[in-house]
């Protein structure tokens, strides 16, 4: 697994341990060679991720240095938002660790014991290179648990206040760090939204749209847009940022996706584009089948609805849902609905969320752009 370059060793791939959780250790063949150093963890499976294939004899420059490169990559893209990914894990060689920017705020996430025993030192490196307001730590995400890591959200540095200010090309968010969905928003579609942009017209369905991300975007390119999320605080932020943004033709509704697009349906209604970006419905090989038909049932009606020359911006963020697979569901999907599709763009999460070719499990955002021409 190490020499094909996957940043990730089992448990059950270890001879033997000396080390405590959340230590930076020297990993040796059966005959006591050098081949690697990597993070350990003492709770999860995955109990060593890669920092480097030679020795490493001081971490904490290390973890310095490569949040250094993350930034500067950033900056090299000149990203027309102040709300992006800084640091994004594996793919910046900087396993469980996260940081994102909102302004003049980072919110960090630690994800493993390595960099939860860091983040005081991160928060250092992030305050010297970066000069934020202020630093949160949403240290919430579930995944904790398989670190033996608990739950909490507090300050790390500085000053964050309940609700921050970015922006995302035109688009002007409030955006709550402390409790919004990740750590406020889905920074990973950024770049489709702006991609989708090129192609939105007429009626838009946004359809899972959280804090309105697609419908906001596309706003100023199409007739009007109607944006459905299930949860009542998500339709209050697309309310408020709308209203912020002087998006009049905006409509919400809180409301189950499966429900409304099977209402439509009966009731003849068409959308000259529609969005779908629902939450990862797979989240463990086991979930794959019934993820599967969930995907499915979504792009097979939302293509009903679709119109000649309509165009259906599909997403998935399980990464046990690969490329292919979803290729093929939606493909299936297509053709129950009777619609002949083309390709305009395959897509992925955006730059700031770099994969890391050898770990496919860093590849969990596929979207793809689709026209209906038949
Ligand atoms: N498109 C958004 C991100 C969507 S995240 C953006 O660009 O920012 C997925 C959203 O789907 C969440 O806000 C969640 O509340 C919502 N959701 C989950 N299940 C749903 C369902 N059955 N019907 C409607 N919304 C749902």
């Amino acid at each position: 697994r190490l020499h094909s370059g996957h940043p990730w060793i089992y448990r059950t791939d270890l001879a033997d341990i000396d080390a405590t959780g959340g230590d930076v250790v020297a990993v040796r063949d059966p005959r006591g060679r050098p081949l690697a150093s990597a993070f350990y963890s003492d709770q999860s499976q995955i109990a060593l991720r890669l920092l480097a294939h030679a020795p490493v004899p001081d971490a904490e420059a290390l973890i310095d240095e490569r949040i250094g490169r993350a930034i500067e990559f950033r900056d090299s893209l000149a990203l027309d938002a102040t709300a992006f990914r800084l640091v994004h894990g594996e793919g910046d060689l900087l396993p469980g660790l996260v940081v994102d920017r909102y302004g003049d705020v980072l919110v960090v996430q630690a994800l493993t014991q390595a960099i939860e025993r860091r983040l005081p030192f991160i928060a250092e490196v992030l305050m010297r290179r970066c000069a934020p307001g202020g630093i949160l730590a949403r240290n919430d995400p579930r995944v904790r648990a398989l670190e033996g890591l608990g739950q909490e959200v507090k300050v790390l540095a500085g000053e964050v206040p309940q609700t921050v200010s970015a922006r995302e090309g035109p688009v002007e968010y409030e955006v709550d760090v402390w409790r919004g969905q990740k750590t406020g928003l889905f920074l990973d579609q950024r770049e489709n939204r702006e991609a989708a942009a090129a192609y939105a017209h007429g009626r838009l369905l946004d359809a899972f749209s959280y804090n309105g991300g697609f419908a906001l975007r596309l706003a100023g390119r199409v007739a009007n847009a109607l944006a459905i999320d299930v949860s009542e605080e998500a339709g209050a932020r697309i309310r408020a940022n709308a209203g912020r943004n002087g998006a009049t033709n905006v409509e919400v509704r809180v409301a189950n996706v499966f429900d409304e697009l099977r209402e439509y349906d009966r009731a003849g209604e068409r959308f000259d584009t529609i969005v779908l970006d629902p939450p990862a419905f797979a989240k463990s090989r086991h979930a794959v089948p019934r993820a599967r038909a969930g995907y499915k049932e979504i792009n097979l009606r939302a293509l009903k609805l679709l119109p000649v020359g309509g165009i259906l911006v599909t997403c998935t963020c399980s990464y046990h849902v690969s490329e292919a697979d979803f290729g093929a569901i939606v493909y299936e999907a297509a053709t129950d609905a009777g619609a002949m599709v083309t390709v305009l763009e395959k897509r992925m999460q955006g730059r700031d969320h770099p994969v890391l070719l050898a770990a496919p499990e860093t590849y969990y955002l596929k979207c793809f752009i689709l026209r209906r021409v038949g």
